[in-house]
């Protein structure tokens, strides 16, 4: 399988090289050059453990990784989840919800960081050369992307956070991880200046490929892939128990990372009958799929953090395929919209429903799934939870809403709509814990001084 650039002007790469590429050269998105069709394996699939299913979908894309090597990835990928299942499917009330948070760090992006991390060492094993992670982080995604890497050979990691304005159980969950590759920054500054910090730093190229920096963004191909293995997951475990012939995806969304992977897999043959995109106020996405505009707002903060953002990263992916495959028209729209902050696009997707559950919205789910299923959302989960309801039909399709994080995560939002926090004793164990960080200015001098003088 060869690997394609959105904006289409870049040779086809493999694998191994298209993960390590991350963006693309010529400013697009990587994506494989077709999609295969699996419709005609489901049935053999249907009984295979989360790994199983994991190596027969994630071989057809990794053709450049010997087959056993593949197997030996991704067990260890998925030996530190908690659950057995690694993804386990639970009836709640009239839905489905499918737990991806049972990895180390309680959110869904270690199903994909965990495996991430586990390539690149990989890939640096075979082709020789080290790695050094930069990142930004408002709390959640660092703590994934250090428990993807920590101790691994050849590769460092730098996750600046800024200094203060982090949920104190988020920090803890960085700053807690005391292998020697990793390297917590506290900036003092927001997380703009994170960010910003890290765009200019990644702009100089030469200092970029001198010190090989990396990142493990949610556009690199592989964080998508290893995504689009629980749709399959889920829909076995619900047509078991349900017999469905179809099942439909309720999925909190943010960079359009985790909803991309779903649109992927129906278009591999995942018998989806709609994906349901739920967005919190910050509602850019939702605001698409019912209006055809896709237009930028001011990032708004709400109790679902991780999907407090504007521009999604992965949404060229998905334009790219709404323009028929149309790299030229597609690299017009991607001009259009940063010089405007807007483009819009003819005709509708039947395949998406799309909405926003807002702040009370999210408090009241979390309340009313509390009190009559004592089971506990959390925000993400139930803005997903709030949408999906408002889409249930009397057709009798079964619905899973992904849960993307473990309540405790979050346990403010959860105090504040029942009353009571949310534990887990991973957590609770945090309290304690030894932690290391560097508090370091605003400053891109001292970031780069930084860097040379640990790698
Ligand atoms: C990242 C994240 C999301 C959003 O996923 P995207 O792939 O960015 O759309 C939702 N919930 C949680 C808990 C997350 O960490």
């Amino acid at each position: 399988m060869k690997y394609i650039s959105t904006r289409g002007k870049m040779e086809p790469i493999g694998f191994l090289d298209a993960v390590m590429t991350g963006l693309a050269p010529d400013g697009g998105l990587l994506l494989p050059e077709e999609l295969p069709d699996i419709a005609s394996r489901l049935e053999t699939w249907s009984k295979l453990s989360y790994q199983d299913l994991a190596f027969e979908i994630m071989s057809l894309f990794a053709t450049d990784i010997p087959a056993d090597d593949l197997k030996i990835l991704i067990e260890k990928s998925y030996s530190t989840f908690r659950s057995p299942e690694v993804a386990p499917v639970v009836p709640v009330g009239e839905l489905f919800i499918l737990e991806l948070w049972h990895g180390p760090t309680l959110a869904f992006k270690d199903v994909a960081l965990q495996f991430l991390g586990n390539l690149f060492e990989y890939i640096l094993q075979k082709r020789g050369g080290e790695l050094n992670i930069l990142g930004a982080t408002s709390g959640d995604t660092g703590s994934a992307a250090i428990y993807g890497v920590r101790g691994k050979e050849n590769i460092n990691i730098f996750i600046m956070h800024p200094k203060g304005r982090t949920s104190p159980v988020q920090e803890r969950q960085m700053t807690s991880v005391l292998d020697d590759n990793v390297f917590n920054l506290a900036v003092e500054g927001t997380f703009d200046d994170c960010q910003h910090l890290m765009k200019t730093i990644f702009a100089d190229v030469d200092f970029k490929t001198g010190h090989s920096l990396g990142s493990v963004n949610s556009v690199n191909w592989a964080r998508v892939l290893a995504q689009t293995v629980y749709y399959f997951y889920a829909f076995f475990r619900v047509q078991e128990r349900t017999g469905a012939a179809e099942v439909r995806f309720s999925v909190p969304t943010g960079n359009f990372g985790d909803i991309l992977a779903g649109y992927l897999a129906v278009q591999m043959g995942l018998p989806a009958g709609k994906l349901i995109l739920a967005t919190n106020e910050n509602n850019i996405l939702s605001r698409f799929f019912n209006t055809g505009e896709y237009s930028v707002g001011k990032v708004v903060p709400t109790l679902s953090p991780s999907m407090d953002i504007q521009v999604a990263s992965n949404f060229e992916r998905y334009l790219y395929y709404r323009t028929g495959k149309n790299s030229e028209k597609l690299a017009e729209m991607m001009s259009c919209f940063s010089q405007t902050g807007a483009v819009t696009v003819e005709g509708a997707d039947e395949l998406f429903a799309a909405g926003e559950g807002n702040t009370e919205q999210t408090l009241s789910v979390i309340r009313r799934y509390s009190e009559e299923y004592g089971y506990t959302l959390d925000p993400h989960t139930a803005v997903g939870v709030a949408v999906a309801e408002r889409f249930q039909t009397s057709e009798n399709i079964p619905t899973v809403c992904l849960a993307t994080a473990h309540p405790a995560k979050f346990t403010d939002a959860i105090e504040q709509a029942t009353g009571t926090a949310a534990h887990h004793p991973v957590l609770d164990a945090l309290a304690d814990a030894e932690t290391r960080c560097d508090t370091i200015a605003n400053d891109e001098a001292a970031v780069r001084d930084y860097l040379v003088s640990k790698i």
